[in-house]
């Protein structure tokens, strides 16, 4: 314990929840399956990130979590790795319909961003990523949801529109990521957010993204996630 301590010290890190795990100091630490490993490898990723380090195995031990971190610290394999095994964990994962892991941005860039990333870990797996944010046409994304897909990358906004269109259900979703969720709300999101958050089970995994917490994102990470780990990377937080 005394040495996790000191490390976390030294990194400026800050780790507050019940029964937290010990950080990991190498992806080989976090227990994934060769094919996630050949595909970090792929990506160029030799070891995981400070906030990777801490987030990684709380998300991995099914815990909902508060990341607070710069950008460019490497938060998207943070949530993204981790959806990768919970959703190959699915003993349901051929059956039923609609995404199973939901990741929200709060614009088509970034959310683009998470997209190409996703892409990269779902890809030795089969499972497919669409895509829902504007820039592209909403029947395209219409029909491709209706095809099918085990994870979805999305704007609040458009996703909102395409399930009033029943392009998908939220049903089956249990693994929901709020990325950059204080410029979500600087954008006016809160509204299409807490609706996508009520049409998704209460005991879904829960990932809470920001770079600060405001009083209003602090409000909704306390009525939306359950006894979330908190962990703030750097000077922020
Ligand atoms: P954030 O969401 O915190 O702003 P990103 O997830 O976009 O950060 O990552 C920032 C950059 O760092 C990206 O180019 C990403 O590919 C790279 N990156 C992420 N994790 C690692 C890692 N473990 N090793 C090397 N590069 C990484
Ligand atoms: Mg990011």
């Amino acid at each position: 314990e005394q040495d996790v301590t000191e490390y976390r010290n030294a990194l400026k890190i800050r780790v507050s929840g019940f029964d937290v795990p010990r950080p990991v100091k190498t992806f080989d630490d976090c227990g994934f399956p060769p094919p996630l490993m050949s595909a970090i490898t792929k990506q160029g990723y030799e070891k995981p990130t400070n906030i990777q380090c801490q987030a990684l195995p709380i998300v991995l031990s099914g815990s909902d979590i508060i990341g607070i971190a710069k950008t460019g610290s490497g938060k998207t394999a943070a949530f993204v790795l981790p959806m990768i095994v919970h959703i190959m964990d699915q003993p349901e994962l051929g059956k039923g319909e609609g995404p199973i892991g939901v990741i929200c941005a709060p614009t088509r860039e970034l959310a683009h961003q998470i997209y190409l990333e996703t892409r990269k870990f779902a890809k030795p797996y089969g499972l497919r990523v669409s895509a829902v944010y504007g820039g592209m046409s909403k029947l395209d994304q219409f029909k491709e949801l209706k095809a099918g897909a085990e994870i979805v990358v999305t704007t609040p906004g458009r996703l909102i529109d395409l399930l009033k269109m029943k392009a998908l259900t939220l049903k089956r979703a249990t693994y929901l990521v709020l990325d950059e969720a204080d410029r979500m709300f600087d954008l006016g999101f809160e509204p299409q957010i807490r609706s996508i958050v009520g049409q998704i089970r209460p005991d879904r995994q829960t990932l809470l993204f920001s770079a600060t917490m405001p009083r209003k994102v602090e409000k909704l990470a306390r009525e939306i996630l359950s006894d979330p780990v908190r962990v703030s990377v750097g000077e922020v937080g």
